[in-house]
């Protein structure tokens, strides 16, 4: 069997806030291009794993190693992006009265000001990177909409696509289903699918409906500690991740 090179990995990672552990020796591995998920009950430490990985909040203990050689406690938050970490958070950061293509554009040149972007010329490689990602995301259609009358289900599209449209090796995603439709879940899972061809994704997620749909790999985390990891049936197999989790 192939074995696929491991683009993060956590060894004995733990995150303190005064005396206490939120993250306590967590050990996590994702390989290139997995689909994984994180789940465990609230509190277990999700978040706050996230927040490590992205530099938001710094841990105490333990190693975060990036692409096998770049540890990850020497970098700041901006330089975490540039290394090749995206993060799409809950709360929306889309610009409401921008277009939708130009909200890509400016995701694309994040590390310009709006004014300069919207007035300079446009390569044409780079309009092509934006259609294609547009057509990826699934809002051709939507171009040249302002981006505050998107549907919610959009809203999250367009937000994944500005999030990838800085090529990031590794995509982070906190419950990106929160709020959608059933049809909307649907596509969503169906882009993240189409999304792990080009990056690994660690997704947060509460709904086991769709862990169960779109997961090839779960790990759950419980009191900021590594309950176990696996395929689905391995964690559905596994008798404490049904007394603590799942509750069946
Ligand atoms: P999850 O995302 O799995 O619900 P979190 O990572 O948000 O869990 O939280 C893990 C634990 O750390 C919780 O007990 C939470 O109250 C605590 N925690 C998170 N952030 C902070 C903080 N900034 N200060 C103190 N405690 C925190």
């Amino acid at each position: 069997i192939e074995k696929k090179p491991v683009i993060l990995q956590s060894d004995k990672l733990s995150v303190r806030f005064g005396g206490f552990y939120a993250i306590k020796e967590f050990d996590f591995s994702i390989p290139h291009g997995e689909l994984h998920f994180l789940i465990g009950p609230n509190g277990a430490g999700k978040t706050t794993f996230l927040d490590a990985v992205c530099g938001k909040t710094k841990y105490s203990e333990g190693t975060l190693m990036f692409n096998g050689t770049t540890n990850l406690a020497k970098l700041k938050e901006y330089e975490i992006v540039r290394e090749g970490i995206g993060r799409k958070f809950q709360a929306p950061s889309i610009f409401p009265f921008l277009t939708v293509f130009d909200n890509l554009e400016l995701a694309m040149k994040q590390d310009k000001r709006v004014i300069p972007v919207l007035f300079s010329r446009m390569k044409a490689s780079d309009k092509a990177k934006i259609d294609e990602m547009l057509s990826l995301i699934g809002l051709k259609e939507q171009k040249n909409v302002v981006a505050k009358t998107l549907s919610h289900g959009q809203k999250q599209w367009l937000e994944i696509g500005m999030v990838m449209m800085q090529e990031p090796n590794l995509l982070m995603l906190d419950e990106p289903i929160a709020g959608m439709t059933e049809e909307e879940e649907e596509k969503t899972g169906e882009l993240l699918l189409e999304l792990k061809k080009r990056c690994s994704i660690i997704v947060v997620e509460h709904d086991m409906d769709f862990v169960r749909k779109f997961a090839e790999k779960v790990t759950v985390m419980h009191g900021g500690q590594l309950l176990c990891d696996g395929t689905m049936e391995e964690i559905q197999r596994n008798e404490r991740v049904m007394e603590v989790y799942l509750g069946k």
